[in-house]
């Protein structure tokens, strides 16, 4: 399929497909929008089984990365880039720095850091070859403790607007994903303020001790779903919000830090339909971009992080009152705003040229 025909397609403004025949390296880099300033996203390193597949993966992350950075009010665009894994053994060095080669051409158009598949180390390796790469040890550190906190005070506003309880005493929330990075300190801070936890997760063993710390019931993988819960609060993998699970949750609100939860963006409606209150997830999850952006600019301190936090939670506020006072989905309206403001950025940059 032609990358303009792909569905997913949203007027990117530039794709770059890089190869490196001595490393293996076969990237695909997606700038989707520069209105706001460099394109900032992670790099994932996946099996793909096509590169199809590679294809529209790019073009949504990206594309998400836009939403996720306008709605942070953030001085950044959007972008992202996938590397298909090379079979069998690599030199891991070798194609990052030549990764970062390919980062390179784009001149600053765009900014990479970490996502699924590849750390802190590859960061290293690529910015060898390009200076455009954030999320380097030396940085600004494990965004997560910050998304977690993002995420933390926005299960509260959810809770306040669809359970009408201005605390988390007692509330039963239900974490999936519950001992990775962004999951652990989720259920610390929710803990901390007295909910009641169902915890799953795929690592029994730290499951276990985290449920003990915390006094929380384990739950099965599968079972997740099905808890009779106030909050849903998906930590762990995407379209975890479908068809099939849809219909088993008994909770008042979702609410969680993973990426896509929602299978298509029409199960915003089907939330809203079954009186379950959505947070859509690049609005709620934010937090770790925004403590990146001290790497991208070093006046960016931990007071303006704070201050970007609590912004976050004003716009999450902001956009469930509105999805409420109009009788939409939480995402749709999510979309269309971050669509507006990238497109007031994009008339507002092209009136200045
Ligand atoms: P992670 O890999 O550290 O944590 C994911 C956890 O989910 C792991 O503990 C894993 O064992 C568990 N898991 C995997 N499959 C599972 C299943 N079927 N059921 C239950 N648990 C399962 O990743 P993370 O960095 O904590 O990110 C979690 C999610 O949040 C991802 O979707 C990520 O894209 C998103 N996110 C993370 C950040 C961040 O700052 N790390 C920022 C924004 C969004």
């Amino acid at each position: 399929m032609s990358v303009f025909e792909n569905p997913a397609f949203d007027n990117h403004e530039k794709i770059l497909y890089a190869t490196d025949e001595a490393t293996g390296l076969k990237a695909i880099l997606a700038v989707h929008s520069t209105a706001r300033g460099p394109a900032v996203g992670g790099c994932r390193m996946w099996k793909y089984d096509t590169s199809d597949d590679a294809v529209t993966d790019v073009l949504r992350l990206s594309q998400g990365m836009s939403y996720k950075n306008v709605m942070a009010d953030l001085p950044i665009g959007g972008g992202k880039s996938v590397i298909i894994r090379p079979e069998g053994d690599f030199d891991r060095v070798a194609l990052f720095e030549a990764f970062g080669r390919a980062i390179e051409a784009l001149n600053g158009n765009y900014i990479s850091a970490e996502d699924v598949g590849v750390g802190p180390d590859d960061m290293v390796a690529a910015r060898r070859s390009t200076r455009h790469v954030v999320g380097l040890p030396e940085g600004t550190g494990d965004p997560s403790p910050t998304t977690a906190k993002g995420v933390y005070l926005g299960v509260r506003i959810c809770v306040d607007r669809g359970l009408g309880k201005q605390d988390l005493k007692g509330v039963k929330v239900a974490v999936q994903g519950a001992t990775g990075h962004v999951g652990h300190y989720l259920v610390d801070h929710l803990a901390e303020a007295g909910a009641e936890l169902f915890l799953s997760d795929i690592n029994e063993q730290p499951l276990r001790e985290l449920a003990e710390r915390h006094g929380a019931t384990v739950v099965g993988t599968d079972e997740i779903y099905d808890v009779d819960a106030d909050v849903f609060a998906p930590c762990a993998l995407g379209a975890v919000i479908n068809e099939k699970t849809i219909d088993r949750l008994k909770v008042k609100v979702v609410a969680g830090a993973a990426n896509n939860q929602l299978s298509t963006p029409e199960m915003g409606a089907e939330l809203q339909k079954r009186g379950i209150l959505y947070a859509p997830d690049y609005v709620i999850n934010a937090g770790g971009i925004i403590n990146v952006m001290g790497e991208i600019d070093p006046k960016l301190d931990a007071r303006w992080v704070e201050g970007k936090l609590d912004g976050l939670q004003r716009t999450l506020a902001e956009v469930l009152d509105k999805a409420e006072r109009e009788g939409r989905p939480a995402n749709v309206v999510a979309d269309d705003i971050a669509r507006q403001r990238i497109e007031e950025a994009r008339a507002a940059k092209q009136e200045a040229a």
